[in-house]
């Protein structure tokens, strides 16, 4: 390809609204354009970049046996109502009608279309198990789309749906597709880590993400480095720490005027917040149920684990607001479980609390040497996030904390949505039985940001071979030499027809320029013809160790060939 053919749209500067390397390098480089908010074209390098990264996806599912379709992006309420989404899934889910007033919705996943094409597909036990899959547009309307392709409102997932007649054939699916995960992961030259996941009303540990691990990743991957358990903070689990035991000491009423927050209550009464209660009111909006959630003063409430003890949903679930809050009994700024008729959960370690100190539901006012059992009780629950520091459930290690992007996620469904959906089939007694289900996403697009998160330095992006737009640019420092665009293109024509694919750069401009283009959009190789293309000499830059070598022109060749037919 001519470069003055390409459209090379590269930026000097990205616009102010991208934060991440990625966001900026791909708006920059010229790869992707904004539409609106969440919404992007993609250009033509960057197409090149994510059609490779499909092909490398599709590779490996169809390696694995699994089958590909297209569904439509258009869904409609009727199967939505049928699993009970419909109401559940919240504002994310972009719906529209059609011209006779009947309700759609633009898919943000799709297991209601696949469970219903199963149970239409599907007839005995002799065609299971069967797993289908698509590289296809999602639609969610994230409340915040940001970091250009990470969190967009419009990407691409490839999604894949497993039926199966039994749990242990779930089994076996699910380790397939892990298995299939780890291959795609690792030939898209990924650094990532392989996490527990939570996978809320279902339970079990019948979830894995996978995480691309960076600094600005929206994840946190709490983990063992001496026994390897992974989670992310959502699910994962710590051994409580146990407070110090001491004699139970009389219940007290202290004033503590304007003294609201852990920090101001703890050094007020010159004590460690953990000796402070941290009480949080949720509410419940299945039940309009007010909720306290106490956890140490030191600690955070992990959300996901309560809505879980609750058997809720996300989109129910809420902070309380000051009227619920003062209608249960308490006072916004000094809540405490004392004397409350409301659900109180209260996080394992606040159980193992003694003589500690709450909010008194009273203005100004706290109570000290509050203690469980004599005071007040609570359903004990897990409910605070784990942090670096804390015990490994498994072996009682320290545990570390990593950022992550999750790329991928697989789901143990069971028969979540094949009962609700009515998809059956007749198994070998002649029985009607629901299949049971996987399913297994990768954030198609998301993975694209995630590898420029990972290989990129200050010029710009340094694509792996294997998914660069083109593996090698050849730039005459003068396209107006004779002896530089002969020898310019000569190699040009050498290299054209092979298994490599090869820009020319045609264009007329100084070589700083054209040399910063390549840099940014990440070209593997760069083949600069100088000063002595008379004598067939090139030098040889490799744009992942920035390393540049004289060499005759027939050695760059022979390297790039060679560098290809690697991949
Ligand atoms: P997140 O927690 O980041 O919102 P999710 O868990 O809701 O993601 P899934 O339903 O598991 O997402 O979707 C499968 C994959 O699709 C995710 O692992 C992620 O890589 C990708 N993905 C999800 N939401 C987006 C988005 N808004 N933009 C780009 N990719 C996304
Ligand atoms: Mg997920």
């Amino acid at each position: 390809m001519k470069a003055s053919r390409m459209l090379i749209s590269t930026l000097k500067e990205a616009p102010n609204e991208a934060q991440i390397p990625s966001h900026i390098l791909l708006l920059r480089a010229g790869m992707i354009r904004k539409l609106v908010a969440g919404v992007y074209n993609y250009l033509p390098l960057g197409l090149k970049v994510l059609n490779k990264i499909e092909n490398i996806i599709r590779e490996e599912m169809d390696r694995s046996g699994a089958l590909e379709i297209l569904s439509s992006a258009v869904q409609p309420k009727e199967l939505w109502e049928e699993s009970g989404r419909w109401y559940k899934y919240g504002p994310e889910l972009m719906r529209f009608k059609d011209r006779h007033d009947r309700e759609f919705c633009l898919g943000p996943t799709h297991e209601e279309i696949f469970t219903d094409l199963a149970k239409n597909l599907v007839k005995s036990y002799k065609t299971l198990p069967v797993n289908l899959y698509q590289i296809q547009t999602k639609y969610r309307d994230e409340l915040r789309p940001r970091f250009g392709l990470m969190r967009g409102r419009e990407f691409i997932m490839k999604d894949s749906y497993s039926f199966d007649l039994d749990e242990a054939g779930l089994e076996e699916s699910y380790k397939i597709m892990y298995d299939t995960y780890k291959r795609i992961f690792d030939r898209l030259g990924i650094n990532y880590k392989i996490v527990l996941a939570d996978t809320g009303a279902i339970g079990g540990n019948g979830s894995h993400q996978f995480m691309a691990l960076s600094e600005v990743g929206e994840s946190n991957i709490v983990y063992c480095d001496d026994c390897h358990y992974a989670a992310d903070e959502e699910k994962a689990i710590a051994v409580a720490e146990i407070a110090e035991d001491e004699a139970l000491l009389e219940l007290a009423s202290v004033d503590t005027p304007k003294q609201k927050t852990i920090e101001e209550v703890s050094s007020f009464l010159n004590i460690s917040p953990k000796k402070v209660v941290k009480a949080v009111c949720y509410r419940e909006t299945t039940n309009n149920e007010t909720v306290i959630v106490l956890v140490r003063g030191d600690r955070e409430v992990n959300e996901i684990k309560v809505i879980n003890a609750l058997n809720t949903a996300e989109a129910f679930f809420r902070m309380a607001t000051d009227e619920e809050i003062i209608e249960i009994g308490c006072i916004p700024g000094f809540i405490g479980p004392v004397g409350i008729n409301a659900k109180i959960l209260m996080d394992q370690e606040v159980a193992l609390m003694k003589n500690m100190v709450t909010g008194a539901n009273a203005k100004d006012k706290h109570l000290v040497n509050v203690n469980v059992g004599r005071d007040f009780n609570a359903t004990v629950i897990d409910c605070r996030n784990a942090v670096a520091g804390d015990r490994c459930p498994v072996c009682g290690k320290e545990m570390k904390v990593e950022r992550g992007i999750e790329v991928g996620q697989i789901f143990k469904l069971q028969t979540k949505y094949s009962s609700a959906m009515d998809c059956t089939y007749i198994n070998q007694d002649g029985k009607n039985v629901p299949m049971v289900m996987g399913c297994y996403g990768i954030g198609v697009t998301r993975t694209m940001s995630s590898i420029i998160e990972q290989y990129h330095d200050e010029f710009g992006i340094k694509w792996p071979m294997n998914i660069a737009p083109y593996h090698a640019v050849i730039v005459p420092i003068n396209y107006n030499d004779v002896e530089q665009s002969k020898l310019a293109n000569n190699i040009y024509s050498q290299l054209l027809g092979t298994k490599v694919e090869v820009i020319l750069d045609d264009r007329d401009a100084k070589p700083g320029f054209k040399f910063k283009d390549w840099e940014l959009i990440g070209i593997p190789y760069m083949i600069i013809c100088g000063r002595r293309s008379v004598e067939g000499i090139v030098e040889l830059k490799n744009r992942m160790t920035n390393e540049k070598v004289e060499v005759t022109f027939e050695e760059a060749v022979k390297v790039v060939k060679e560098a290809v037919n690697n991949i």
